[in-house]
């Protein structure tokens, strides 16, 4: 097969070396010249998966001395749209969408060759914001990657399959032979493991979530209404007053930590500052501050939603629970004042119709009945932190994830589309984990039913324990 030529560009420090090295491979890494073209073209032959590429190694623009950034860019540019079949436009998902970013987005965006966007350095589900900021560049739907840990890999290759296909079918036009070269898959990167399972041959593995470091803290946040006892189980869970121990005038600082350890685990309570603030308020008709809420939810891996069990699941319970499902964080109910409840039954009854009626887009949202104020229930509390925490770290493997689809669609195949072709889903993968969240390659995304969706998503919940997880699954285009 005639390789496809990709040219990667980007502003510096995106991680262009790094990605150009990853398609490489080690032993292939050396850039020759090209015979009989210009000094300053190179290219080295590169490999993912099963597909040959040919890398235009533009870093190696950047070492032209003395010449403005804007040139150089311009330079880049222009050289990848001359050489190259399809551009990978890099952007660091970390930093966000830089000004030099857009400028480089908007040079693309009139270029006839085909551009495919990248956001790095989202290894470890890093880079969100940056990620999904990325969709304002106006070059599609980016595709989440790794160059440093090669992660997001076969999503790459997912999104160049169709630019290889339109090569070929240009050559087959141009009656080109596109001689077979099989010679040189040595030294390429090794296919990686998502794309071996594509297969369907992938070894038996089961979902696991990704190995914690121990020595990293589980980032908590604690929220709910005022007056539902959010201080009150603070001081009971780190065993002494600190929060509350008076007015403390001489604090400006907008977010303050707290951490501690349950059995022996590190926890990080984060936004204290929110909690403080509220300590210190002694008007009872104070409204929630849901900038307070949003900026602890954001911080947070697991939030806590404290609740009062005479006033439980209320509208502004609600709208909380929503918020961090939606920020998708792991979210745990706490029930709290359960010594003091005045009918227990009905606050359980209520609790679970309110979980069916009005949060049914997560199913099995764990709840904990606790007294902050007695200390009651609450390792059971922490313990059911550090279980959704888990769950929202697992990674399926794609062999799995695919022979599960294929039981899905074959149990209940998906409808027909507009045009009376029945919708294929041809493939899916985990593109990242925290929330854990999925990419479902589909011949008619537009036409599969929310309903379809829904399917697949509480499916996933079942098959792979995402009880009480946000789930976020994503549909993409696929021939
Ligand atoms: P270039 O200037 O665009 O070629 O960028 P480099 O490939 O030299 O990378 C710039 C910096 O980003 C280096 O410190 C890399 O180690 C780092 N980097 C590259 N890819 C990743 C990644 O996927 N994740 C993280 N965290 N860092 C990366
Ligand atoms: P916050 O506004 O959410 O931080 O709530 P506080 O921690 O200040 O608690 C509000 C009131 O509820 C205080 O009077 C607490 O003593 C009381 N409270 C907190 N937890 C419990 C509990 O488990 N049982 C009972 N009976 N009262 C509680």
């Amino acid at each position: 097969m005639t390789p496809l030529t990709v040219a990667i560009i980007g502003r510096p420090n995106v991680g262009k070396s790094t990605l150009f090295n990853r398609l490489a491979g080690r032993r292939l890494a050396i850039v020759h010249d090209q015979p009989g073209v210009t000094r300053d073209r190179r290219f080295a032959d590169g490999r993912l998966g099963d597909m040959a590429l040919r890398l235009v190694d533009t870093a190696g623009l950047e070492e032209a001395p003395a010449d403005a950034l804007e040139t150089r860019m311009r330079h880049q540019t222009e050289r990848a749209m001359a050489e190259a079949d399809v551009v990978l436009m890099l952007i660091d998902a970390r930093t966000g969408v830089t000004p030099m970013d857009a400028h480089f987005a908007q040079v693309l965006r009139e270029s006839p060759t085909p551009v495919v966007l990248v956001a790095n350095k989202c290894e470890g589900g890093a880079g969100e914001a940056g990620l999904y900021e990325s969709y304002g560049l106006g070059l599609g739907d980016p595709v989440p990657l790794s160059a440093e840990h090669g992660e997001g890999l076969a999503l790459l290759y997912e999104a160049l399959l169709p630019h290889e296909a339109a090569l070929h079918e240009r050559q087959a036009a141009a009656g080109e032979a596109g001689a077979p070269d099989g010679a040189d898959a040595a030294g390429a990167e090794a296919l990686p493991p998502d794309l071996e399972a594509r297969a369907m041959a992938g070894a038996e593995d089961d979902a696991e979530p990704e190995p914690d470091d121990p020595g990293r803290p589980l980032n908590l946040a604690i929220v709910g209404r005022p007056n539902t006892g959010k201080s009150t189980l603070v001081n009971r869970l780190i065993g002494d007053d600190r929060l509350l121990t008076g007015p403390e005038a001489g604090v400006t600082r907008d977010s303050i930590t707290v951490d501690w350890t349950h059995r022996g685990r590190p926890v990080r309570l984060v936004d204290t500052a929110g909690l403080r603030r509220k300590g210190r308020v002694t008007d009872s008709l104070e409204k929630l501050s849901v900038a307070d809420t949003l900026n602890a939810i954001r911080l947070a891996e697991v939030v806590v939603l404290m609740m009062d069990a005479d006033m439980v699941m209320d509208r502004q319970d609600l709208t909380i629970a929503r918020m961090v499902v939606e920020e998708g964080r792991a979210l745990v109910l706490a029930v709290n004042k359960w010594d003091a409840a005045a009918d227990r039954e009905a606050t359980l009854r209520r609790v679970r119709d309110r979980l069916e009626t009005s949060l049914a887009q997560v199913r099995g949202l764990p709840f904990v009945t606790v007294s902050a104020l007695q200390g009651r229930n609450l390792d059971r509390l922490m313990d059911t932190v550090f279980e959704m925490h888990a769950r929202w770290n697992v990674r399926v493997s794609t062999g799995r994830l695919n022979r599960w689809l294929a039981g899905m669609t074959g149990e209940h195949p998906p409808p027909m589309g507009k045009h009376g072709k029945r919708i294929r889903l041809r493939y899916m993968t985990q593109a990242k984990a925290r929330p854990p969240t999925f990419a479902v390659f589909c011949s008619r995304p537009e036409d599969l039913p929310d309903s379809y969706v829904r399917y697949l998503v509480n499916g996933l919940r079942e098959a792979f324990g995402f009880d009480g997880v946000p789930v976020r699954l994503f549909l993409r285009k696929s021939e």
